[in-house]
């Protein structure tokens, strides 16, 4: 069953019980996990996400997910799914262009020249080195 989800109670409720346990989020495809609880054997869910305008909606075959109620797998998905599409994001944001050669030399003749201060001479047996 389709779960709207929110930052609501349920999702900082179902957030706490997915913490307290331990679940093994896999990426499957985009908006796509498998979510294994590794404390029971054979517990293996799927964990769909979807979007519908500002809506989003989660979606999870365990028998709390069939009954309509936010599961820690949906929580612990979502974790994952936030940096997935962090990632995303990232990956379309485009790096700035590299300096051209001529902004480099231009940005050189900038600078100040560098001139460094050396100490006094070492003296070995009263001879300057
Ligand atoms: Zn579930």
């Amino acid at each position: 069953m389709r779960i709207e989800l929110a930052e609501n109670d349920s999702m900082a409720r179902a957030a706490k019980r997915a913490r307290a346990s331990r679940l093994l989020v896999q990426v499957l495809a985009f908006r796509n996990y498998r979510v294994t609880n590794l404390k029971k054997a054979g517990a293996v869910y799927a964990v769909t996400f979807s979007v519908e305008g500002t809506r989003r909606f989660g979606n999870c075959d365990c028998v709390a997910g069939e009954r309509g109620v936010l599961c820690k797998h949906i929580a612990a998905a979502a974790a994952r799914h936030i940096c997935a599409a962090q990632e995303m994001i990232a990956a379309q944001t485009a790096t700035p262009a590299p300096p051209t050669a001529q902004e480099m030399h231009a940005a050189m003749d900038a600078a100040p020249v560098f001139k460094p201060t050396l100490p006094p001479a070492p003296k070995f047996r009263g001879v300057e080195l």
